[in-house]
């Protein structure tokens, strides 16, 4: 009887240690931190790009400030933004950013941080184009679109009302190309990220007409999945604006 007793003893203390092991993981306790794979579009400044082999950008200095005020660690992967959404649906990537759009569609594969920067889609082409000053001048044209973008999906879904043609690439580097070089006649890109790539850099591209849309970025987890993550995420970005933190990674990167 004592041997079982004593058997009985143990395993309810092995299978308590197995419990606490696997909580202290998934709490960030006993410096065991979780690493969440954090994907971000390849380039997108100021929101993401490299420089001396570095990631930069608003994306993430607030991931990373996130992560830190919240106690877990990030791994950063770059790629095609059109790959983010389907890798996490994959389970390769627990977070996805890249300047992604909170959209109605995106909500039914993602769930969605709270919003932390305010976007919308502007009409570009190239400089001294006096011939496009709005969607109604694109008869027969061609734009160019960035896969798996909010303004990919704006484009498709007014091609027929305008009666233009799109063209499909994978990065904003190779979009803004196609209008430079004569490809295309026209784009459709974020206005923050055009705004800044035309300041900051000698691009042969202007901004037309008024906006055509307005939305907010967030951070994206696999839906119905992450419920703790997401509420640290939401957490740590409530807690970088309280700290003024937020507003000191802005600076840094949109300050002059
Ligand atoms: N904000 C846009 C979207 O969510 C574009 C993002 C991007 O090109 N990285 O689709």
């Amino acid at each position: 009887m004592k041997k079982i007793i004593l058997f009985a003893v143990m395993l309810i203390c092995l299978l308590a240690l197995a419990a606490c092991g696997s909580s202290d993981k998934a709490t960030g306790g006993n410096n065991v931190k979780e690493v969440y794979k954090v994907g971000v579009d390849t380039t997108y400044p100021p929101f993401e790009f490299q420089e001396d082999g570095k990631y930069k950008g608003i994306d993430i200095d607030l991931i990373q400030a996130i992560a830190k005020d919240q106690g877990f660690k990030v791994k950063i992967e770059a790629m095609d933004f059109g790959g983010i959404i389907p890798s996490m649906q994959a389970g390769e990537l627990d977070i996805g950013m890249g300047g992604m759009s909170i959209t109605d569609e995106r909500k039914e594969t993602v769930d969605f941080s709270d919003p932390y920067f305010e976007a919308g889609l502007s009409l570009v082409v190239a400089k001294g184009n006096g011939k496009i000053a709005s969607l109604k001048d694109l008869k027969g044209k061609m734009v160019a679109i960035k896969n798996g973008t909010t303004g990919a999906k704006f484009a498709e879904d007014h091609k027929d009302e305008y009666g233009y043609d799109t063209i499909q690439v994978s990065d904003s580097t190779s979009m803004f190309q196609e209008v430079s070089n004569g490809s295309a006649d026209a784009l459709i890109e974020d206005y923050p990220v055009i705004s800044y790539a035309i300041a900051t850099s000698n691009l042969d591209l202007q901004v037309v007409g008024d906006r055509l849309n307005g939305d907010n970025y967030g951070m994206s987890v696999m839906k119905g999945k992450q419920d703790e993550l997401l509420k640290k995420l939401n957490d740590g970005l409530a807690s970088l604006k309280e700290s003024g933190k937020y507003d000191e990674i802005l600076d840094k990167y949109l300050g002059e």
